[in-house]
């Protein structure tokens, strides 16, 4: 074991280790993406475990602490104005390369980065509000303004589960998923709708939310030429079609 100074206190560690390794088994908070200890070189891809160190008789420089292998005497600084700058600079260089990453955007609120817009993987064409008030009739999504920002919202209790703005979404920021009998449409964190699934009447698969179905079933009603085939799945539905 050796002796080095963390932020004015001496540690004593592990010789010839990884520095950031040292450094958090002594407790101290070193954020970092890139670094495994079951690996074998650090490439120091994140730049998040920056920190300043100060050999021996040799001046203070900013160095990766996964790349700097601990050695008596060494004097590291894990905080200073030089380390949080530096670490800043690095989350908002990963930010640009994955700007929805939530560990990135606690990171940078935790490092006081103003972040002035979240993005939501929404480009705002607005192809699901438009499909659910012109062509399903839902009217189940609007257009809202958030701290001067639009944002694609729910109309609470409008959604019918259909799933019509997931699959026309061109970005695939609406997301559907159907578990174990159940339906779920959100945006961001936001649920849209959240909707039991109906079974076939023929082959027994969940297929579609009983309000999705009632509606269909009303709306095609006045119409000569449809047949009460609603609660027959796609498939089921193409079999039926072409017997009758
Ligand atoms: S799933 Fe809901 S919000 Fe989406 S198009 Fe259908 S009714 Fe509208």
């Amino acid at each position: 074991m050796i002796t080095i100074v963390v932020d004015g206190k001496e540690c004593r560690v592990e010789a010839n280790t990884a520095l950031l390794k040292a450094l958090r088994a002594s407790g101290v908070k070193i954020p970092s993406l890139c670094y495994h200890p079951a690996l074998k070189k650090p490439i120091g891809a994140c730049r998040l475990c920056v920190v300043e160190i100060c050999p021996p008789g040799a001046p203070a420089k900013t160095a990766l602490s996964c790349a700097v292998k601990t050695s008596d005497g060494l004097r590291v600084n894990t905080a200073t104005d030089t380390v949080c700058e530096a670490r800043k600079k690095a989350i908002l260089q990963l930010l640009t390369l994955a700007p929805q990453s939530e560990i990135l955007l606690k990171l940078a609120s935790d490092y006081g980065i103003e972040i002035p817009f979240q993005p939501d993987g929404c480009i705002r064409c607005r192809l699901c509000e438009r499909v659910c008030g012109e062509i399903v009739g839902a009217a189940a999504l609007k257009l809202e303004k958030r701290d001067g920002r639009n944002y694609i919202v729910p109309v609470e209790g409008a959604c019918i589960g259909c799933g019509t703005c997931a699959n026309i979404c061109p970005t695939r920021a609406i997301q559907i998923e159907d578990r174990e009998s159940v339906r779920t449409i959100r945006i961001r964190n936001e649920i849209i709708g959240v909707h039991p699934l109906e079974q076939c009447a023929i082959c027994g698969k969940r297929f579609a939310t009983p309000r999705f179905l009632e509606y269909i079933h009303h709306r095609t009603l006045p119409h000569p030429d449809v047949k009460d085939h609603h609660h027959y799945c796609p498939s089921c539905a193409k079999l039926y079609l072409v017997k009758s």
